[in-house]
């Protein structure tokens, strides 16, 4: 039984009827060895069943008919695209067919081509045509579904000729060896390998074809979760950890308690939830790994806050640390207020306590201050430091870090995570540091899993009780825009505040700049004369935005216009109103992570989307947020929409084996099971034979890099 491992030493040549020209071309697509042909998977296929007569076919309706070719033209338009138009015939009419920037094309379909021609038929000068179809070479194919493979038509390979190809290389590898264990197979009810590869390349009906996809697309996610536990547990044998002591609530002298006791509010049920699941983690001996996802104003800081005094309870230092200066700034002037006068042990004291020290470090530091903020890590005189990017500093030392919090994680890599993490273990008493990230972009669970399978996750599922519902409004027409601004001026005269938010424009952050500064004075010169009115843009120094940012908090500025530097964070109570201009141009996330500067305090709040767009999928997004300001709900949405590739992003690095599997909702199920696979294979001691096949393979799709990291566990 050959392996996958064995079918990517063969290549693609040995394959019959692949010569030397069509091995090229293969090449052209990243297909060098059988194992890359068969998991060359078709991007849709073609249900022949619902096959048309030329003469039959709706102007607006998709079909799907087998014609001959009659005519083909080539020429250019005016513009330089080219453009190809062919005549098609099936005997009972005749069709024009058009090809926009294909000029292959003219090569592919030449005169007395047979071929299948999938698309939407328009009308153009009043002839009938199907522009950019889809085209299939039928070749000599039966059956009822056909396959259509990505991109085989520009390299001049037929779709038939991959079917075939494949075809014969199944055909020849017999059974393949398939290292899922049957008592897993069972429970999921899948298929077994050898018959998943045949039904995903020719299918006898659509649900053989969902029930192959399902089975290959549980192996990508099982080898990535292989990946993720294998790392896990590795990190975890080498960890040194710290088992922080948690105090039984609620006692006296507790730094957590009296924390939460003194703020202004009561925590929700979910903040309480957290941070019980948090310090169990860092009671534990392992480090914690842990991810806190909530909605823009779930309240994260204060859980954040609380873990960090967990660390300063026990004699060990916090650090959190933000992605910008106005976070970092804001960040410490909450955490200074409701730290207030907190005192923690310290038995070098007479009194046997002092007041908590928490300081700020940012690139703005003065030299001065900073040497001694500096001095202070090192001997364990701060206590909490809240910061930026300066924290990464290599002059940073912390007497014993216990701690970390990284807030917008995504706007950190991964590498200076780790940078802040391993002060921990450099520093005096040589443990790492616990570590927990937020993100106020969440996402569903399942796709955690993906995205951050090294990470726990927990979720703040609950908003502050007294916030009232922000109302949102896609302002189409410019009366609905005018209504916008009337608004912005009654929320202003009542004392409240409003952001502006600008258009995005191509190019440097110079540039986007200077359209903030036209659109501001665009507004003081018209719908806003009169209001005080603030700018807030990235190449402002930090010092001019923390003055913007401060006359706005006090009110001394009224509106603020802005790029999307207040995307992140910015908390200001009193803002009630915010208008995005040209909305369309934001995801989902960004606009409702804008949204989520307002609607800060019991005021009814507004946002008003400003778009006059009316493509599809503008209006599903724009409607998705008038719908809902629930986070989750808008995750889901975005997933549907656009895929995963996205919220993979950064992260895609050895991800490239996921062509099957996707994140939306319909695999979730595949992902967690994969998960539980891996780590009940992972477990086994000794270790299976299954499990060591799935390591080769493994090493197959994710690379020398991460194989050798695997290996070496
Ligand atoms: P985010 O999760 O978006 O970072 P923040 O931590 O900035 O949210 O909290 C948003 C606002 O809600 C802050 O002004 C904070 O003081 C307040 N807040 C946090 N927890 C509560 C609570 N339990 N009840 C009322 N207000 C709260
Ligand atoms: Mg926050």
């Amino acid at each position: 039984m050959p392996s996958l491992q064995r079918l990517a030493e063969i290549p693609v040549r040995e394959v019959k009827r692949v010569g030397e020209k069509r091995a090229e071309a293969l090449a052209a697509l990243d297909i060098t060895t059988v194992l890359d042909l068969i998991t060359h998977y078709p991007r849709r296929y073609i249900d022949r069943s619902r096959q048309a007569d030329v003469a039959g076919m709706a102007i607006g309706e998709e079909s799907l008919v087998l014609a001959r070719v009659v005519a083909v033209h080539s020429r250019r338009t005016r513009q330089g695209r080219a453009l190809v138009e062919l005549d098609i015939d099936d005997g009972t009419g005749r069709l024009r067919v058009t090809f926009f920037n294909q000029a292959w094309r003219a090569k592919q379909l030449p005169v007395g081509t047979e071929a299948l021609f999938f698309g939407k038929l328009d009308s153009y000068r009043g002839k009938r045509q199907l522009t950019n179809p889809v085209v299939d070479l039928v070749g000599n194919r039966t059956g009822r579904i056909v396959p259509i493979y990505p991109t085989s038509e520009k390299t001049g390979i037929a779709g038939w000729e991959f079917g075939e190809w494949i075809g014969e290389a199944l055909r020849r590898a017999g059974e393949l060896d398939d290292p899922l264990p049957d008592h897993w197979r069972r429970d999921l009810d899948l298929m077994d390998r050898t018959t998943a590869f045949h039904a995903i390349h020719a299918p006898g009906s659509f649900d053989e074809r969902d029930r192959a996809r399902r089975r290959l697309a549980l192996d990508e996610l099982l080898r990535l979760q292989l990946e993720i536990v294998t790392r896990r547990k590795a990190d975890e044998h080498d960890a040194r950890g710290i088992s922080h002591r948690i105090a039984p609530a609620p006692a006296e002298d507790d730094l957590v308690a009296a924390f939460l006791a003194r703020l202004p509010f009561s925590p929700t049920a979910a903040q309480i939830r957290a941070l019980a699941e948090i310090e169990k983690d860092l009671a534990g001996p392992l480090p914690m790994h842990r991810l806190l996802q909530g909605d823009v104003g779930s309240g994260k800081t204060v859980v954040a806050v609380a873990s960090l005094l967990v660390a300063v309870q026990g004699g060990h230092q916090g650090a959190f640390m933000a992605p910008t200066e106005v976070l970092a700034e804001q960040h410490f002037l909450g955490v200074h207020e409701l730290l207030g006068d907190l005192v923690v042990p310290d038995s070098r004291t007479l009194a046997g306590s002092r007041p908590l020290n928490a300081v700020l470090l940012t690139s703005r530091t003065p030299a001065g201050a900073r040497s001694k903020l500096h001095e202070g890590l090192r001997t364990g005189a701060v206590d909490v430091v809240v910061g930026t990017h300066a924290l990464l500093t290599e002059d940073v030392r912390f007497a014993s870090l216990g701690v970390v919090v990284i807030d917008e994680q995504h706007r950190f890599g991964v590498e200076q995570r780790a940078t802040l993490r391993a002060k921990g273990r450099d520093g005096a008493n040589g443990a790492d540091p616990d570590l927990l990230v937020m993100t106020a972009t969440p996402i569903p669970r399942t796709a955690a899993m993906v995205v951050f399978g090294d990470l726990d996750v927990t979720e703040l599922d609950e908003l502050p009780a007294g916030r009232s519902a922000i109302e949102t409004v896609w302002a189409r027409s410019e009366e609905q825009e005018a209504d916008a601004w009337q608004r912005v001026r009654t929320e202003v005269a009542a004392g409240h505040r409003a952001y502006v938010v600008c258009p995005l424009v191509e190019g440097t952050e110079k540039s986007q700049a200077k359209s903030a500064t036209e659109e501001k004075q665009r507004l003081e010169e018209t719908v806003l004369a009169g209001l005080s009115i603030g700018l807030l843009h990235g190449q402002l120094k930090a010092s001019e935005k923390e003055g913007v940012m401060d006359a706005f908090r006090r009110g001394d500025l009224s509106v603020l216009v802005a790029t999307t530097v207040i995307e992140v964070g910015v908390d200001v109570a009193e803002a009630t109103v915010m208008v995005i201009e040209d909305a369309d141009h934001f995801g989902i996330a960004q606009l409702h992570q804008l949204r989520g500067r307002v609607g800060r305090s019991e005021l009814p709040s507004w946002c008003y989307l400003v778009s006059a767009s009316s493509t599809p999928e503008a209006a599903t997004r724009l409607q998705a947020l008038v719908k809902s300001t629930d986070g989750f709900a808008l995750a889901e949405v975005d997933l549907e929409l656009r895929g995963e590739g996205t919220i993979l992003g950064a992260r895609q690095k050895g991800r490239s084996d996921l062509k099957l599997a996707s994140l939306r909702r319909g695999d979730r199920e595949l992902v967690t099971a994969a998960r539980q696979i891996a780590e009940a294979l992972l477990d086994e001691d000794p270790p299976l034979e299954t499990t060591a096949v799935l390591a080769d393979e493994l090493r197959l799709f994710v690379g020398d890099d991460e194989a050798a990291y695997l290996l070496k566990s």
